[in-house]
């Protein structure tokens, strides 16, 4: 079962990882976008960690939804909103229970996903994103390792498609050749969920 000192522990992996990334993140979005991803995620789960270590909501579902009002309150650009919104919804779902089974958090992260792709407009292939996050909500059901693997499968395969949702959009033909920032920082949300253990 996964209380919320898991899901504590998940997001305080994350931005660990987004922390140490976050030079490459940023790179990745000078390339095809505004070069601020990193240093947006990075301010955004440096205030998740913060709210949570103060104050640890005592339920999974709350917890999340609070880390997702976090990231909507500090970070500016379009990945707040998303990323905020995969947390809040999957928070959601998982509804006001003490402990989750991991199939339960395999459903509410699917919701979660979707939820994404309503808010963003954006389905797989259009190299957002989604491109990690829909097959990791896909493999979820089998295994922490099994939805980390998709992550970065998907984030890689990010490289050959051109985009057609968010700042990328805008390079048309040349966007082709990069990996997407926001599917590279999915994949280190999910590579969490490993380190945060069981
Ligand atoms: P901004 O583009 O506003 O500077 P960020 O650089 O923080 O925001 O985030 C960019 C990432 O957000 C992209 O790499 C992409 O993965 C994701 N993204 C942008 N627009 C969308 C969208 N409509 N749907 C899903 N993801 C999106
Ligand atoms: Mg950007
Ligand atoms: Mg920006």
């Amino acid at each position: 079962m996964l209380d919320s000192d898991f899901f504590h522990r998940w997001m305080t992996a994350t931005a660990v990882a987004v922390d140490r990334e976050a030079g490459r993140l940023t790179e990745l979005d000078s390339a095809i976008g505004d070069a601020d991803h990193g240093s947006n995620l990075r301010r955004g789960f440096a205030a998740v960690t913060a709210v949570l270590d103060e104050d640890t909501p005592q339920t999974p579902g709350a917890l999340l939804a609070l880390a997702g009002r976090q990231l909507i309150a500090t970070v500016g650009g379009a990945s707040g909103p998303l990323y905020g919104t995969l947390l809040r919804r999957t928070g959601k779902a998982l509804g006001d229970a003490a402990e989750v089974t991991p199939g339960q958090l395999a459903e509410a992260f699917g919701a979660g996903v979707a939820a994404v792709g309503k808010l963003g407009g954006a389905q797989a292939g259009d190299k957002t994103m989604l491109d990690a996050l829909l097959p990791a909500a896909q493999a979820l059901g089998e295994s922490f390792a099994a939805a980390r693997e998709a992550a970065e499968a998907g984030a890689l395969a990010t490289v050959a498609l051109r985009a057609r949702k968010g700042r990328a959009s805008y390079l048309g033909e040349r966007s082709i050749g990069h990996q997407d920032p926001g599917a590279t920082s999915a994949a280190l949300l999910v590579a969490a969920l490993t380190e945060a253990g069981a």
